[in-house]
């Protein structure tokens, strides 16, 4: 079976890594030479110079011992801020920070599971097929790893990914996510000698927003504004806003009418103003960019990896609930590129927060249910 030890020590290591979005080198230079100490086939990809990192994804082939299909894991190496100089502690179970920093088990739990159960399946001689391993960079940062990835070097039909919180939880659905900006251009003028020449920008996206829902629209949308800049000083009636937002759903109709909706209350609001100087007439003007983040995944309840996964936890004698999140993962492109991916908990509990911490006992549970499901892939 695992080492809770081994594993345990090895996520410590990892965690005191720095490896920041687009700096993942450090840490990804320590997993290709434990990989190649197993006897795996490494390479890192071009991604990184892609996306200007200091290195690529790692992608780790092991080859089986039988000839049951391949299987894929994926765990991202980068952590969000602060997230320098970690130093993990455990105490009653619980692995923390120190409090100053992130813990960046988001997601080195998910990457150290994955070392872990090959270690397992290696040492042990268990039977099992080929298994590829992709450790993605700049997840944090747009999923730009998996984004860019080549996925014709993969020949796994589908696999696990290691990135939520508790493994008592199979995520099955992530919704697709836009970012929309809204440029907001006015007319400025003297606002103490002659307010009445300009069209304040401020105005039009106040009034935008108060008529603009936001926030959870349904039970598979939500909506956000999350940035708003614009302004010189005081005295200038201001001439540009530019405002971002977000918005989220599990349905892409649902999706296409938030937007349209939020473009349509920049578009009202700008509406209703208007100046003429010297016979010439001023409108203010929206200028709205749309950028599709990520694509929905949805992985069916009766696939065959979610029901892999769920005979593997029954045997184990444990339970697990199939779940949708708001939030987007590697898996979304993975499984819009053709491996069907489904998202397994690793522990780790308020992510992305300095009280970030995992329990103990869900991470090595996790790698448990990662190391039952590749042998019933094999059986
Ligand atoms: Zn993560």
């Amino acid at each position: 079976m695992i080492s809770r030890e081994r594993m345990t020590e090895h996520l410590m290591d990892l965690i005191r890594i720095d490896s920041p979005s687009k700096f993942e080198k450090d840490v990804a230079l320590k997993l290709e030479n434990e990989m190649n100490q197993l006897g795996a086939e490494c390479v890192f990809d071009d991604v990184g110079k892609i996306i200007e990192g200091n290195i690529g994804n790692l992608i780790v082939k092991i080859k089986g011992n039988t000839d049951a299909p391949t299987f894929f894991l994926s765990s991202h190496m980068d952590t969000v801020s602060p997230g320098l100089g970690i130093k993990p502690r455990i105490e009653d179970g619980i692995m923390r920070s120190d409090g100053t920093t992130i813990l960046g088990s988001d997601d080195k739990s998910g990457v150290s599971i994955i070392v872990e159960v090959i270690r397992t399946l290696q040492e042990q001689n268990i039977p099992h097929g080929d298994i590829e391993v992709a450790f993605t960079i700049c997840e944090e940062i747009g999923l730009l790893g998996a984004k860019y990835i080549d996925i014709n070097q993969f020949n796994s039909k589908y696999g696990i990914v290691l990135d939520s919180s508790t493994p008592k939880r199979l995520v099955l659905k992530c919704p697709t996510s836009d970012i929309a900006i809204f440029k907001v251009h006015g007319l400025e003028a003297h606002a103490g000698l002659c307010p009445e020449n300009g069209i304040s920008s401020i105005k039009i996206v106040c009034e935008a927003i108060s008529n603009m829902k936001i926030g959870r629209i349904d039970h598979e949308t939500t909506s956000n504004i999350g940035i708003i800049s614009g302004g010189v000083a005081t005295n200038i009636i201001p001439n540009y806003v530019m405002v971002k937002g977000e918005a989220r759903s599990h349905d892409n109709k649902k999706l296409d009418n938030e937007i349209q909706h939020m473009t349509q209350c920049f578009n009202d609001a700008a509406e209703n103003y208007s100046v003429t100087l010297d016979g010439k007439t001023f409108k203010p003007r929206i200028e709205i960019e749309v950028e599709r983040v990520y694509e929905k995944m949805d992985v069916p309840s009766d696939a065959y990896i979610t029901k892999m996964v769920d005979t593997a936890v029954s045997n184990l004698g444990y339970e697990i609930d199939h779940h949708t999140t708001g939030g987007g993962c590697d898996a979304n492109y993975f499984n819009n590129m053709g491996i069907e991916c489904v998202n397994l908990g690793t522990g780790m509990y308020e992510l992305h927060t300095v009280n970030e911490h995992v329990i103990m006992d869900e991470f090595y549970r996790s790698a448990e249910i990662v190391l039952e499901t590749i042998k019933l892939n094999a059986a």
